[in-house]
């Protein structure tokens, strides 16, 4: 057994819809296990300039339907140095807490683990990213979400593209990442998604243009993966601008409104159980792992793993979106 008697809880880098739901699942799972509870705001940054409370149930009611993070979050390159991780340390002595539960992505859990081996201080991750980048876990926190208001744009963009008979390039967020616009890509019925994963190997647009998309079709939707890789909606669109002057090329990049937005069901339950896991992590004296969900159970994936294994993209769907699209 564990002689933890704390959780600082924590939302780092950027935001996604769930975190709140995750906030919540954590506060109360730890109270009703007998830990005191202390929200830390502004990630890493409020860490060090101790921006620090303690949380009751009631900090924490009524906002799992709500998107962004109630305890901010914020870049720190500050933490990035052994002087802040030090003043960090320091800070949380302060208080006298004795682990912390880091909600964020590939960079938040990254920092976790520097910090967790420096001092020998218990941490568990919860996956929180819109991009689903993270090795271990089939789902992060606030991609569904992310995915469902991709669709419902792509949807409405569909209507005037349809209209206007036009070619439309929609950029999406992902950070290296082609989950966010593969599967948007299936879901709203789009032509292709050009990802950065599969760029190396092929030129996926001459590929699509070789295919035929142009010829069969009165207006066509390709979701594209922000990355210097892809080139980004706005490089396609010229390139193909330049092949083929005739074509009535748009792009849309969706941007920021993808992060934004009550969390989904499948956001809330996966926070919530993510969350309560986190505290039984930390009851079981689990250390350094983050928190994943795979085939619907709960695993603990380590640090390590999570951040330095590279989820792959799911040929099968890849197939899929090709074979639909003719
Ligand atoms: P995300 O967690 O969404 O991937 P970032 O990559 O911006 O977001 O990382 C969030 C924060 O995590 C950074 O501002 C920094 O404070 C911390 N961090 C990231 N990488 C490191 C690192 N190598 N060492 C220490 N801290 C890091």
């Amino acid at each position: 057994m564990s002689n933890i008697k704390s959780i600082g809880i924590l939302t780092s880098g950027g935001d996604a819809p769930g975190m709140n739901a995750a906030i919540r699942a954590v506060t109360r799972a730890g109270i009703s296990s007998g830990f005191k509870v202390f929200g830390i705001y502004r990630g890493y940054k409020g860490l060090i300039s101790d921006e620090i409370e303690e949380f009751s149930t009631q900090n924490v009611s009524n906002i799992i339907q709500r998107g962004g993070t109630i305890l901010k979050t914020a870049r720190c390159k500050e933490f990035e140095t052994p002087e802040g991780r030090q003043c960090a340390y320091d800070v949380l002595k302060r208080h006298g807490i004795d682990s912390l539960c880091v909600i964020g992505g590939d960079g938040s859990l990254t920092g976790a683990r520097i910090f967790a081996n420096e001092f020998q201080f218990p941490i568990v991750g919860l996956p929180g990213t819109i991009d689903n980048d993270l090795y271990g876990t089939d789902w992060t926190i606030g991609y569904d979400t992310a995915l469902n208001t991709i669709m419902e744009c792509v949807d409405k963009i569909r209507d005037t593209a349809t209209s206007h008979e036009r070619l439309f390039f929609i950029e999406v967020m992902g950070r290296n990442a082609g989950f966010l616009a593969l599967n948007s890509a299936i879901a709203a019925g789009a032509e292709a998604a050009i990802i950065p994963e599969i760029s190396t190997d092929v030129d996926q647009l001459a590929e699509l243009i070789k295919n035929g998309f142009r010829k069969s079709k009165n207006s066509s939707i390709v979701l594209v993966a922000e990355s210097p890789v892809t080139g980004g909606a706005m490089g396609l669109a010229q390139r193909v601008k330049d092949e083929y002057p005739n074509y009535d090329v748009r792009v849309s990049i969706l941007g920021h409104l993808q992060r934004g937005g009550s969390p989904t069901a499948l956001d809330r339950i996966l926070a919530s159980r993510m969350g309560a896991a986190a505290v039984d992590a930390l009851l079981d004296d689990q250390r350094n792992v983050m928190i994943g969900i795979r085939n619907d159970e709960i695993v603990y994936v380590p640090f390590v793993k999570a951040i330095q294994n590279e989820k792959t993209v799911n040929r099968e769907k890849l197939n899929t979106l090709r074979r639909l699209s003719i």
